[in-house]
């Protein structure tokens, strides 16, 4: 109970500022999260579990989502902390209009000056804050953002030497985003590959009386297009799609290519891919 109660303390300390406590269960994905380099250019500034990642152009700065609201302070401390300078941030580009990655877009904008780059198909839902998600599931509110570019499919974004490839890849949201880039690991050239989500959220559903028509399709197809990239190093929306903590402890011991893990990133369309063909399967027989 006393570590319960000095847990919330320290919690009320670091976010009474900046936005309500977040819904129980959350909480434990947004814990402060040592910033680490993932690759000579692409570092880790987000929380315990919702990811958000710095990619270094030279020149100027792209950063990756933006947490729950509660996560803004903590990217923005992680930042500071790598001695990046947030003003430096060029683009600010969302995965998807969920609010534990887009509820901190809004403060990030702000803080950064940044253009913030989502797909048409998640726009409306970023700029009313969460409202008309198709799941209806609109309690997850977050602090609205207005969007500036719209992101195609194919689309190269670039920001000094940092050049990224957008993949749209819906499915989880109509408009969910995923992103190809090449990096290098110790100067060794390697293909990174940032997955939005395949995740079929127990809400959804695909086949019978689906809200989104089409969403089984799409997954699909998202899964197959993620399946036909290069992934030498696999990132996400969450850490634990790509066994996050595990590699990070590796790089905090000084092993510089913990994030270099083919076989890792195979294993996890391949699992989404089964997760999806089940839940088919499973509604098709009700
Ligand atoms: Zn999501």
């Amino acid at each position: 109970m006393r570590a319960i109660l000095a847990g919330c303390y320290a919690a009320l300390l670091t976010f009474t500022a900046q936005a309500a406590e977040l819904p129980p269960g959350y909480a434990q994905n947004n814990q402060p999260q040592t910033p680490f380099k993932i690759s000579d250019d692409i570092y880790y500034v987000g929380a315990s579990d919702v990811t958000a990642f710095l990619i270094d152009g030279g020149d100027g700065l792209i950063l990756t989502d933006g947490g729950f609201e509660q996560t803004a302070p903590i990217i923005e401390a992680n930042i500071k902390v790598l001695g990046f300078d947030i003003k430096k941030v060029k683009v600010l580009l969302n995965s998807h209009a969920h609010f534990d990655h887009a509820g901190g877009l809004a403060a990030l904008k702000a803080a950064s000056g940044a253009k913030l780059y989502a797909s048409q198909a998640d726009k409306g839902v970023l700029e009313n804050g969460g409202k008309a998600q198709f799941d209806g599931a609109d309690t997850n509110a977050f602090p609205a953002v207005r969007v500036d570019e719209n992101l195609k499919d194919g689309q190269k974004l670039s920001v000094g030497r940092a050049s990224l490839t957008i993949h749209l890849t819906p499915g989880h949201t109509r408009g969910c985003t995923s992103w190809t880039m090449t990096t290098r690991v110790a100067g060794k050239p390697t293909d990174v590959l940032f997955v939005c989500s395949l995740t079929a959220l127990p809400q959804y559903r695909l086949v019978k009386n689906p809200s989104y028509a089409g969403i089984a399709e799409d997954f699909r197809s998202s899964v197959k297009t993620l399946r036909s990239l290069p992934c030498d190093i696999g990132l996400g929306s969450h850490g634990i799609f790509f066994n996050m903590k595990a590699k990070a402890a590796k790089v905090q011991a000084g092993q510089v290519d913990a994030f270099v893990d083919p076989q890792g990133c195979r294993a996890y369309l391949d699992t989404s891919a089964k997760l999806i063909e089940a839940e088919i399967a499973k509604e098709r027989a009700e």
